[in-house]
């Protein structure tokens, strides 16, 4: 059976150590700051703020909730942008998606200066980061990445199927483990014989939103199995994949509740404060 690899545990040990690094920035007269704009009554992104706000609150980082209303127009969502752009106090920026029909999510996201994209979705941060040469990475792709770590699971030569290929997930994840030197495939919609192609994967990455889809038979013995989905199923949360008959089969195995999700927010800070860092000169 395979072994867990538990991100709550890990995130709460990183939590430790980004709020003793907030409290030597701020002894040092640095203080990082989080302004979050959020576009209508989307549920699920009234849920992400909060909980965002409560770990910021925690580590001491100040957080500011822009809460737009639902036909607020993109002309003055730019305004927002280009004064906060302008602010020497606000040291990171994000948008939260999704954005109401009226406003274009790729000319705002672009108006966000890349120095304070916390969320790494800019086009000139995307290109760094497939350049190799990035200074912000995007939260749960970084937080997959430091879980591998934690657990001494090496990339190099593996090879790595992520099913999923959105830009806040799949694709950036994938420019990550490039760069650890994975072999990576990633697999969408459109992709033929998907469970052949999952079945090679030594380690295995599912971000798609489908309820527990990935079922044993389209896993590797001794693979790697790291579960990003959040789906509500009768009442409880469910990733992507059939955890239960999945573990049977895989070597390690990401559960959830309590695998990718706690690293995703946790991240979203350690990037916070790197780009604080960096607009200071300390990086
Ligand atoms: P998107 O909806 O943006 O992307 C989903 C991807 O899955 C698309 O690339 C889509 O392909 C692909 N897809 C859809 N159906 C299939 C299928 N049947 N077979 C193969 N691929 C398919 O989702 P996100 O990346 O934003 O999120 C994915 C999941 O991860 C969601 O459950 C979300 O809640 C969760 N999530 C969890 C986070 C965490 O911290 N744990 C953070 C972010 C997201 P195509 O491009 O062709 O449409």
């Amino acid at each position: 059976m395979g072994e867990i690899l538990d991100g709550k545990k890990l995130a709460s040990e990183l939590g430790e150590s980004l709020s003793s690094e907030v409290a030597s920035l701020k002894l040092h007269g640095v203080n990082p700051k989080l302004c979050v704009i959020n576009i209508g009554d989307d549920p699920a992104s009234k849920v992400y703020v909060a909980s965002k706000k409560r770990k910021a609150d925690r580590l001491g980082i100040k957080q500011v909730v822009y809460q737009l209303p639902a036909d607020e127009t993109e002309e003055d969502v730019l305004e927002l942008i280009d004064s906060l752009n302008a602010d020497p106090e606000v040291t990171s920026l994000m948008v939260q998606l999704p954005v109401p029909p009226q406003i274009n999510a790729d000319r705002v996201i672009e108006r966000i200066d890349p120095e304070k994209d916390v969320d790494c979705l800019t086009p000139a941060n995307i290109g760094r980061l497939w350049e190799g040469k990035h200074f912000v990475e995007p939260a749960t792709a970084a937080g997959i990445i430091a879980l591998l770590d934690h657990y001494q699971i090496d990339l190099t030569g593996k090879n790595a199927v992520i099913v999923g290929r959105s830009n806040i997930v799949g694709k950036p994840l994938a420019a990550l483990m490039l760069e650890r030197n994975a072999s990576v495939s990633i697999l969408h919609s459109h992709t033929r014989n998907l469970a052949e192609l999952t079945k090679r994967a030594d380690v295995l990455v599912c971000a798609v939103g489908k309820a527990e889809m990935i079922k044993a038979d389209m896993v590797k013995e001794g693979a790697v199995v790291i579960d990003v989905g959040i789906n509500r199923q009768a009442g409880r949360l469910v990733g992507d994949v059939d955890f239960a008959a999945v573990r049977e089969k895989a070597a390690w195995i990401t559960p959830v509740p309590g695998g990718v999700g706690p690293l995703t927010v946790e991240f979203l800070m350690e990037e916070v404060i790197k780009l604080t860092r960096r607009q200071h000169g300390l990086d």
